[in-house]
């Protein structure tokens, strides 16, 4: 199972995919049940016009399989954080799909955020006999390609100075950023209750959608033993990426275009580095978004990476799934 397999998910991309229920209105307007998912954890199977095409990934999960069961299959990883390596989830899919379900969740159904949030200090606190565990946190919205600090309080729109760095031993942080320190999980989802207020706030200002942004959640852990004084640093960072969608030329206004254009790029740059590293290439070609520049030191090398591909099950929307599907596939 994938629990004992996690030792061996160094360096190495892990893709599993979720496939979201039929919407009430979908059942209703009858748009029949595309994806067929096999008896196995693994294969999927999507009927198109393009035929019934099989796609397998390290996890497959159904309508049913509910926010416990994902995280079930997840929750190693923060420990794994803990443990000092750089661990990155993330979800890819187009709008409507599930990837803010699966990421954040709602009120009633949290998602993997405020799970790994919490099961977080539960494993600090149960090793404080042994570890110092400090944690911060900070939260940015990439938007056509340019960063917005979302723990910053909005005044206006001069986030201009954001800047990503590396040091030394190579790691990224964003240099201007708002840090903020959390010493227990309420802190921690204070802050990122925050943070997404700030961008709702932003983004209507803007007048953007939030599913055309990429949003990252970093936290940053920093573990000291009380026996040997030894650091370990770890990072855990969540993604919600922007709707993957094509958008029609035809109707788009400038700024839609631009917006999708910016989008198109991103998740290819994305899809390119992480294909590079499953391919073992020599270069690997971060530098092409901020994006991929922001992920740096969070896929490959060191780090676990686990990506959802959120699907919808439905009809009209089977081209679409179809393009995740194949993008999933490169990167695996
Ligand atoms: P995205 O972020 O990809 O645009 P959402 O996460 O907002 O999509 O999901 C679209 C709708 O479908 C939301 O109302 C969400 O609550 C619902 N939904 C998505 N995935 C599931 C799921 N696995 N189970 C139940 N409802 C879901
Ligand atoms: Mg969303």
């Amino acid at each position: 199972k994938y629990y004992n397999q996690v030792e061996e998910m160094k360096g190495k991309i892990r893709v599993f995919c979720r496939v979201r229920p039929l919407s009430e209105s979908e059942r209703e307007r009858e748009s029949s049940d595309v994806v067929a998912t096999a008896e196995d954890e693994f294969t999927l199977s999507l009927n198109s016009q393009r035929g019934l095409k099989t796609f397998l990934f390290d996890r497959v999960f159904q309508p049913h399989e509910d926010q416990d069961m994902v995280f079930q299959d997840t929750n190693a990883l923060i420990q794994s954080a803990l443990d000092g390596f750089n661990v990155t989830i993330m979800a890819y899919g187009q709008t409507g799909s599930g990837k803010t379900y699966t990421m954040l969740g709602t009120e009633g159904n949290p998602g993997i955020a405020p799970r790994a949030f919490q099961r977080l200090f539960q494993l600090a606190e149960g090793s404080r006999a042994r570890h110092e565990v400090h944690v911060c946190t900070y939260m940015m919205e990439l938007y056509n390609d340019k960063l917005i600090d979302l723990l910053k309080p909005v005044s206006g729109t001069e986030n201009e100075r954001l800047e990503i760095k590396r040091d030394k031993k190579g790691s990224v942080h964003v240099q201007g950023a708002t840090v903020r320190n959390v010493s227990s999980s309420s802190e921690l989802c204070q802050a990122f209750e925050e943070g997404l207020t700030n961008r709702h706030t932003a983004s209507t200002k803007m007048n953007v959608e939030s599913s055309r942004s990429h949003l990252l959640i970093v936290i940053c852990l920093t573990v000291t033993s009380k026996q040997t004084g030894n650091v370990l640093k770890g990072k855990l960072t969540l993604v919600d990426l922007a709707g993957s969608e094509r958008v029609s030329k035809s109707g788009a206004s400038a700024d839609q275009l631009k917006e999708a254009n910016s989008i198109n790029k991103s998740l290819s740059a994305l899809g390119d580095v992480i294909y590079a590293l499953s391919s073992e290439s020599t270069f690997i070609p971060y530098r092409n978004s901020k994006l991929t520049m922001m992920l740096q030191d969070s896929l490959g090398g060191n780090a676990k990476t686990l990506v959802f591909v959120n699907v919808s099950p439905a009809a009209y929307n089977a081209d679409e799934t179809l393009i995740s599907l194949m993008y999933a596939s490169r990167i695996k």
